[in-house]
């Protein structure tokens, strides 16, 4: 690779920056084009899949093209898909980190597979005979990023996951406060089949289309919300009432095509969810509680019953008389059943789940589906409501908008960030997926996505919404710089968020050490006064060392009062005099922080993200190390190469002087050291 052609990119880039930088964070070995294989993997990496609605014109563009794109088809190339491709180079989709995203979940589900406890749902025959080893889970971004693991495209019975959806679908048609004359917002406490109802007083001046049925009585008696079976029936009934059920389950499985992105272009469904008549009619055969509940909200008055007249029947007995069962009833019951038998995937079920985590827009069709406002009432009660009769202890604990099937699904809904789908047949006591249950449990102990973890500084679980070495960046960074700069208003403002103030970087530096070489007498006293200990860094030195070396001597006689044993650091600098390359500056220090946990990790996409946002390769940190420095020390050969095809000089050095093959040296890292040996000649 030529220094010219670095040269070369560098003036593009110069040319027009934002674009310049995706370009160029893809070029392989400095080449002044970009590989189409380098490009798709880059997507594929980022968690879009190849038959995204949404990427078919740029696939189809990059078909057409050949192997390698020059700068300017490049830019016209993704700009075919507008910003989503951009928002991919770039790390900025939902989920940066895919990656290592979906390794921590592929370990999670690898553990939780191991579980064999629980049932069957034993009801009915179809649900009694599935495999119940069958273990799937899938992962649906807003963005429309996608991770699938295990039985995700197995179709399996959706269940009790369809009355949020029906909840949505009534409300959509109706508006919040017609549905809730007929269906209350209460967590019930029950068993999903109660017979029991809610009482409740009738408040307002209702006086629509359904107010005739009983409702303006001083009491009303009303299922307690939309999750359990009483609810469900009642809002099934409540969609469309008027037209035939072949037409309103028409209509329905369509609603659910929309959820999960198969509207076509024109408007309608291409495709729509199966639907298993025979479980269907085992639901109805065995269903008597469920048909007893219809029975039971049509003498309370709260399902609308047809229009009706009871007519004249003549018979040859005179004691035979057409028995009569409200049509109402029927219908509602018969279309409630046909839903719980609808089949889906769990990654159909998760596009649906993100559907509403993204406010009613499918995230691949990018439709709207659902009104902000009927997903905004809809979240609510699906979160205390939505577990059956462990709703409270799942909102506790998992802390997410949630709905369980009997056949063995379960959905959870994380705001603004994602939908799940996790399945898997054996049921507990309460009737929810024991794996199912507990990949939830463990996906919100690894990650913040607890509604109310907003308010949390727990170091020890992840937020998804960072990449991993930005994470570890903030949770260090600014903590260091403000106590390489003196400012202590920081550091109070990050004790009072228990944020820990011992944390080292990379290098295990810590603020101490920073604060000890700026001479930051103030900041060291302050630390130490917060109990901060004095630990030794990556080459065995303690702050005082660092003080030492900068000759502030208030603050080395600070540490010699405590009474620990300080080694001295080794630094390897074999040629102090030798050649020294430039180390660029880049104003947001928190990203090149994030761009050394990167190399130390050997995360290139990770780097490559940066590149892409425009840090500059050899950016340099408070102790002048860079991303180069980092790799080399921790033998992470890949970042190294990309580090050094991208532009970064060989020979920065770092506050000690050292360079990046003498840390790899001192590391005793054979390949990189061969590597950057081979590289300087
Ligand atoms: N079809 C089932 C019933 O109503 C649904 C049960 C469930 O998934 O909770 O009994």
């Amino acid at each position: 690779m030529s220094k010219e052609k670095i040269s070369q990119l560098e003036s593009l880039r110069a040319k027009s920056k934002r674009e310049a930088d995706l370009f160029f964070s893809l070029c392989e070995n400095g080449q002044n084009f970009v590989e189409s294989k380098k490009l798709k993997d880059a997507l594929g990496n980022s968690g879009l899949k190849p038959n995204d609605s949404r990427l078919q014109s740029l696939f189809k563009r990059l078909e057409a093209h050949g192997d390698t794109i020059v700068f300017e088809d490049f830019i016209s190339i993704i700009r075919t898909s507008g910003l989503l491709v951009e928002k991919a180079l770039r790390g900025q989709l939902a989920l940066p980190d895919f990656i290592d995203f979906s390794k921590n979940l592929d370990k999670i589900f690898d553990e939780v597979k191991k579980m064999k406890a629980g049932e069957l749902a034993s009801y009915i025959p179809p649900l009694a005979e599935v495999d119940p080893d069958q273990f799937g889970i899938a992962i649906v971004t807003i963005d429309g990023q996608i991770y699938e693991r295990g039985d995700s495209l197995k179709d399996f019975s959706i269940q009790s996951m369809c009355k949020p959806f029906n909840y949505c679908f009534a409300m959509e048609e109706m508006g919040l406060e017609k549905v809730h004359k007929h269906v209350g917002q209460e967590p019930s406490g029950r068993q999903f089949d109660d017979l029991t109802l809610l009482a409740r007083t009738v408040s307002g001046n209702y006086t629509g289309e359904y107010a005739k049925d009983n409702l303006e009585g001083r009491f009303s008696r009303v299922p307690f919300n939309p999750m359990v079976n009483a609810g469900a029936i009642m809002t099934a009934g409540l969609i469309n009432p008027e037209d035939s059920y072949t037409q309103r389950l028409r209509y329905i499985r369509q609603k659910f095509g929309s959820l999960v992105g198969w509207t076509a272009d024109d408007g309608s469904s291409a495709e729509i969810p199966r639907f298993n008549k025979d479980m269907a009619r085992q639901e109805n055969f065995k269903g008597y509680n469920n048909i007893a509940m219809g029975y039971l909200l049509m003498a309370t008055g709260s399902l609308p019953h047809t229009k009706t007249d009871l007519h004249r029947d003549i018979h040859p007995d005179e004691d035979e008389f057409d028995f009569y069962i409200e049509p109402a009833v029927t219908e509602a019951l018969k279309l409630y059943f046909s839903i719980c038998s609808l089949e889906m995937t769990a990654t159909d079920v998760a596009m649906a789940a993100a559907t509403l985590a993204n406010s009613g827009v499918c995230p691949i069709s990018q439709h709207r589906v659902l009104s902000q406002k009927t997903v905004r009432n809809c979240l609510p009660v699906l979160q205390t409501s939505g577990m059956y009769n462990a709703s409270g202890t799942f909102f506790q604990e998992v802390g997410l908008p949630a709905k369980s099937g009997v056949g063995g699904g379960i959905l959870l809904v994380v705001p603004q960030l994602m939908g799940v789908c996790i399945f898997s047949p054996r049921l507990d006591k309460q009737g929810n997926s024991v794996r199912g249950l507990e990949m939830a449990k463990r996906l919100t102990s690894k990650y913040l996505v607890h509604t109310f973890d907003g308010t949390m500084t727990d170091t020890g679980r992840l937020d998804p919404k960072l990449p991993i070495a930005r994470w570890k960046a903030d949770s260090c960074g600014e903590a260091i710089w403000a106590a390489s700069n003196g400012n202590i208003r920081t550091l109070e403002s990050l004790v009072s968020q228990q944020r820990d103030l011992q944390t080292g970087d990379y290098d295990i530096r810590t603020p101490l050490h920073l604060a000890s070489a700026e001479g930051q007498f103030e900041v060291v006293k302050f630390l130490l006064d917060q109990g901060v200990k004095p630990i030794p860094d990556r080459w065995g030195g303690y702050p005082i060392s660092d003080a030492r070396n900068n000759n502030h001597k208030k603050i080395v006689d600070l540490f010699n009062k405590l009474d620990i044993k300080y080694t001295e650091p080794f630094h390897l600098v074999e040629n102090p005099k030798g050649k020294t390359d430039k180390i660029a500056k880049f104003e947001d220090e928190l990203m090149v922080i994030e761009l050394l946990f990167a190399a130390t990790e050997n995360n290139v996409d990770n780097i490559r993200h940066l590149v892409a946002k425009g840090v500059p390769v050899n950016a340099g940190d408070y102790d002048l190390r860079t991303a180069l420095h980092l790799a080399a020390a921790e033998g992470s050969l890949e970042a190294v190469e990309y580090l050094i095809t991208h532009g970064h000089p060989l020979n920065v050095r770092d506050r000690w002087g050292a360079t990046p093959l003498d840390e790899a040296k001192r590391e005793k890292r054979k390949s990189v050291v061969n590597f950057l040996n081979k590289y300087n000649h």
